[in-house]
C-alpha cells in the first residue's frame, strides 16, 4: 500500500525560498575579488537569484544546460549555485586549481554552453577560450570592474542582473532533475563527472545542516575555506541557509594571516577546511598569541586531521569535528561529533576518538570487505575496503560507462577507494587511500599513522610518508617533512617515532624539504611526491 502523502519534489529553490522567508536578514559576507568586504542578506541574495535566474533564460540557457563556474566563495558564486539549477539548468563548478589540460577536457565532456568567472581566471581563460569557440562568458563583476578582455561573447554580471526585474517563480520538475556537477580531481587519469540532483542536494543539506547543529545555528557565523568549487563546500552552500547560518566568505584570500583577520573582524563562530588550511591558521594564531574572536568551532576534513592539530585546537577552547567524505557521496559521509559522555572522557581519549573519522551521518550506510568482497566485522580490529551506500552518494559517474562499471559493485554499492576498520561503535578509522598504502615485506603500513605520529613532533610542521620501491622488501616509507624551525633534530624525531612505532614501521628516511607539493583540493600530493622519489636511495642501500 501507497501512503498517502503528497509527492511534492524536493528543490534546490525550496532552500533559498526558505531563508528568504524565515532569515531574511541573515547575512552573506565576503571577501571580494575587487577589495573590500560585500555584505548581502538571504533576502537579497534570494531577489538577485531570481533576476539571475531570468537573465540565464535570456541567455538562450535552460533546462538541462550545463553552466560552468570559475570562482571563489563568494556571494555571486552562491547566487549562481541556487539560480542555475533553479530553472533546471547544471551548476557545473570548476576547479580552477586543476591543469589547462584538464580544463578543456572537463569543459568539452561537460559541453558547457556558458562560463561564469571571477575577474582573477580572466587570462587563464582567454587562454583556454579557443578550445570553446561557442561558449558565453559572464565575468562576475560590475562594470567599474570589467577588464579589456581578448574573450567574445562577454557580458558582464552586474549588467545582466541590472537588466532584469525579479518577478520569478521557480518551475517545478522532477526531484531526481540533475542540479550540480562536479569533478573529481582526477590524479591519475582524466577527471570524472558527480552529478548531483536536486533530490541528493537537498537530503544532503538537510542531514550536515542536523548533523552540525552544533556549529550552524541562526545567529551563528560560518565560514567555509572549503571552496564552492569543491563538492558543496561540504555542504555547507545548501546546510547554511537552510539552517539561517550567517555565511562568511573568503573569496581568493586563504592565507593564515587573511583567514585570520576575516574570522577576527566578522565574529567567525565554525569554520571549514582541509588540514593545509589549518596548519596556516594556527601559525598565525602562534604568532599572535590568541584565537580570532569568537572561534569556537572548527570542521576538518578531505584528508586525515593529525592528533596534534586536533589537539591544538581543543587545547584553545576550539571544538574539532574531523569529517571524511568524497565528491562522490556530495561529500559528507562521516562526521566526528562525540555523545555528551564522550566529551567528558579524560582527554587523552577524547582526542584519540575525534583523530578517528567520526561516526556515520544520515542515510549514509558503511562497510568493509576484504579482497573477495566479503564484509569484514565492524569490531575495530578488521580492516578492509570501505564500501558506501545511500540517497546521496553516487550511482555512477556523469557520461563515463566504464568508471561507472568499475565503481559500484553487485550490490549497488560504491567502492570508496579508501582501506578503514569500523568500530563497534561506529567509528571509522581510516587507514590509508589503497594506493598510498605502503606495501612493506607482504605488511601494509599506514601512512596515515606514520604521519600523524611524526606530526606530533615540535619539530615537523608538516608531512607525508610515502612507499619507495626497495629491492628486498619491495616497498619501504620514508617521510617528507617540512621542518618547523632550523636546524631541526633528526635524532630527536627518529626516537620520538621509534617509541611509537613498531621497528618494521619505522621511515627509512626522512627527508626535509622547503614545501609539500599540493592536488588541486589542496591536499598534499602523494602522487607527486611518489614520482620525485622513486629513483630514492634509500640508506641501507646506499
Ligand atoms: P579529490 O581526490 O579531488 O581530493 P575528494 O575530496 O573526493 O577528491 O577526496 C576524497 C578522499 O579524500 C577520500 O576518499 C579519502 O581518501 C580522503 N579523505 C577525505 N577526508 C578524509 C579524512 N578525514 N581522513 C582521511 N582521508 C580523508
Amino acid at each position: 500500500m501507497r501512503g498517502m502523502m503528497m509527492d511534492r519534489p524536493l528543490k534546490v529553490s525550496d532552500i533559498l525560498t526558505y531563508a528568504e522567508d524565515m532569515h531574511p536578514g541573515t547575512e552573506i559576507i565576503s571577501s571580494t575579488v575587487e577589495g573590500g568586504i560585500h555584505r548581502e542578506t538571504y533576502a537579497q541574495m534570494a531577489e538577485r537569484a531570481r533576476k539571475l535566474a531570468r537573465a540565464l533564460l535570456a541567455l538562450g540557457l535552460d533546462n538541462g544546460d550545463r553552466i560552468a563556474t570559475l570562482a571563489w566563495n563568494g556571494y555571486r558564486h552562491m547566487e549562481l549555485y541556487y539560480a542555475v539549477p533553479g530553472i533546471g539548468a547544471i551548476c557545473h563548478t570548476m576547479n580552477p586549481r586543476l591543469s589547462a589540460e584538464q580544463m578543456i577536457y572537463i569543459t568539452n565532456h561537460a559541453q558547457d554552453k556558458a562560463m561564469f568567472l571571477d575577474l582573477t581566471f580572466v587570462p587563464l581563460v582567454e587562454k583556454l577560450a579557443p578550445q570553446f569557440p561557442d561558449m558565453a562568458y559572464v565575468i562576475m563583476t560590475d562594470a567599474a570592474h570589467m577588464p579589456q578582455t581578448s574573450l567574445s561573447n562577454v557580458h558582464c554580471y552586474e549588467d545582466l542582473l541590472a537588466a532584469q526585474s525579479d518577478d520569478f517563480d521557480w518551475p517545478e520538475f522532477d526531484e531526481t532533475t540533475a542540479a550540480g556537477l562536479c569533478y573529481t580531481s582526477g590524479t591519475t587519469g582524466n577527471p570524472k563527472g558527480v552529478l548531483y540532483s536536486h533530490r541528493s542536494q537537498v537530503l544532503h543539506g538537510l542531514m550536515a545542516g542536523i548533523s552540525l547543529q552544533n556549529a550552524l545555528r541562526v545567529g551563528k557565523r560560518l565560514l567555509p575555506v572549503v571552496p564552492l568549487f569543491h563538492a558543496n563546500a561540504w555542504g555547507m552552500a545548501h546546510a547554511a541557509p537552510l539552517t539561517g547560518t550567517s555565511l562568511v566568505m573568503p573569496g581568493p584570500h586563504l592565507d593564515g594571516a587573511s583567514v585570520f583577520d576575516l574570522m577576527d573582524a566578522e565574529g567567525v563562530f565554525c569554520a571549514a577546511g582541509v588540514p593545509t588550511v589549518w596548519l596556516g591558521l594556527m601559525a598565525e594564531i602562534k604568532k599572535r598569541g590568541r584565537i580570532p574572536k569568537g572561534f569556537a568551532e572548527v570542521i576538518v576534513g578531505g584528508s586525515a586531521a593529525p592528533s596534534s592539530m586536533i589537539q591544538g585546537f581543543e587545547d584553545l577552547g576550539v571544538s574539532v569535528c574531523h569529517a571524511w567524505g568524497m565528491t562522490e557521496m556530495s561529500p559528507v559521509g562521516t562526521l566526528g561529533i562525540l555523545t555528551p559522555e564522550m566529551e567528558t572522557l579524560p582527554a587523552a581519549e577524547k582526542i584519540a576518538l575525534k583523530s578517528t573519522q567520526g561516526r556515520r551521518a544520515f542515510l549514509v550506510d558503511l562497510k568493509i570487505v576484504d579482497e573477495a568482497g566479503n564484509r569484514l566485522p565492524h569490531d575495530g580490529i578488521a580492516t578492509g575496503e570501505l564500501f558506501v551506500r545511500g540517497p546521496f552518494i553516487m550511482s555512477g559517474y556523469y557520461n563515463n560507462a566504464a568508471a561507472s562499471a568499475d565503481a559500484i559493485d553487485a550490490e549497488g554499492w560504491f567502492g570508496t577507494g579508501d582501506v578503514a576498520s569500523i568500530s563497534p561503535e561506529g567509528f571509522l578509522n581510516i587507514t590509508d587511500r589503497a594506493k598510498d598504502l605502503i606495501k612493506s615485506g607482504g605488511e601494509w603500513i599506514s601512512s596515515i599513522d606514520v604521519e600523524n605520529m611524526a606530526m606530533g613532533h615540535p619539530d615537523i610542521a608538516n608531512c607525508a610518508v610515502i612507499a619507495v620501491p626497495h629491492p628486498k622488501w619491495d616497498e619501504r616509507p620514508v617521510l617528507i617533512a617540512v621542518a618547523a624551525r632550523e636546524n631541526p633534530d633528526i635524532a630527536g624525531i627518529r626516537a620520538h617515532l621509534e617509541a611509537r612505532l613498531a621497528k618494521w614501521q619505522l621511515p627509512d628516511d626522512i627527508i626535509f624539504v622547503d614545501d609539500l607539493p599540493l592536488t588541486a583540493t589542496g591536499k598534499v600530493s602523494k602522487l607527486t611526491l611518489r614520482q620525485a622519489y622513486a629513483d630514492h636511495i634509500l640508506p641501507d642501500e646506499g
